[in-house]
């Protein structure tokens, strides 16, 4: 089985408009149209049975419509995470709808949501999720949004993870884009609930990557792709061809990823 635990998708609606901004942003073209369903057709070829979907709220006026399409989406192959925006006036009533609706857990984007991972401001916020328990995705490391400002670095990162002991979080793209060897310094080993999701991390040098699994443990390694930005193919490829055992790999490939969805009892592989 392999699960993809990071990829997007938009509403039919804005999907293509979303789809040009974002790919002129990035400067890669992408592997699907924006939409779900394109997400799917490109599961089938790489082989992934099922994927976490990562809205992302932009501005606090979109969360509940984007949250309320999220929980539409839910189920089959898609497994739904909501997202709040740390500005909304209702943030904390949209955690709990979001937990409520069944959504799966929260993603965070600090570049497009407009704030630093370590701001005191958002204690508030990581305290409730600790509460709710729910698993967060935080995007970590360059986004190409904001090539001078990186506003998830590891270190800041770690300092408020270590404030929040029992926060689920995810650190995507290894726990920092471009920002592997700081990840591999105050990341990895971290004590907690602290994940490292593979999402866009093709460029990732092998060997680097894996003292990163190794430190860490490959028990909070999630594969990842970022669909529509990288094959998970090849990122299947890459980690398979790691000198991990099979153990460990299964781990990474979907066995970490039930464990935190809580189906590792009752989803048979
Ligand atoms: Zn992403």
């Amino acid at each position: 089985m392999l699960i993809d635990f990071h990829f997007h998708a938009f509403t039919d609606k804005i999907a293509v408009r979303a789809m040009e901004k974002l790919t002129a942003t990035c400067g890669v073209p992408a592997f699907t149209d924006g939409r779900l369903s394109s997400a799917l057709q490109c599961f089938d070829r790489w082989g992934v049975d099922r994927g976490v979907l990562l809205p992302i709220a932009t501005k606090p006026s979109q969360q509940r419509i984007i949250n309320d399409w999220a929980a539409e989406n839910d189920g089959g192959r898609v497994i739904s995470f909501g997202t709040v925006h740390p500005d909304s006036e209702d943030l904390f009533e949209e955690m709990h709808r979001v937990k409520e609706m069944g959504l799966h857990g929260f993603k965070l984007h600090p570049e497009y949501q407009g704030f630093f991972i370590n701001e005191p401001r958002l204690d508030p916020m990581f305290s409730e999720l600790e509460c709710i328990g729910l698993p967060v995705t935080v995007h970590a490391g360059l986004d190409p949004i904001s090539p001078e400002v990186t506003y998830c670095m590891p270190e800041p990162a770690s300092e408020m993870i270590k404030r929040h002991p029992k926060l689920r979080i995810i650190l995507a793209h290894m726990g920092g884009n471009e920002y592997w060897q700081e990840s591999l310094d105050h990341i990895c080993g971290l004590d907690g609930e602290v994940y490292i999701d593979t999402a866009y991390s093709l460029y990732v040098p092998d060997e680097l990557m894996l003292k990163m699994i190794r430190k860490h443990g490959a028990d909070r390694v999630l594969f990842a792709s970022d669909c529509p930005w990288q094959s998970a193919e090849l990122m299947f490829r890459k980690i398979d061809a790691l000198p991990l055992t099979d153990d460990e790999k299964e781990k990474i490939f979907f066995r970490n990823a039930l464990a935190l969805l809580g189906e590792s009892k009752s989803t048979t592989v």
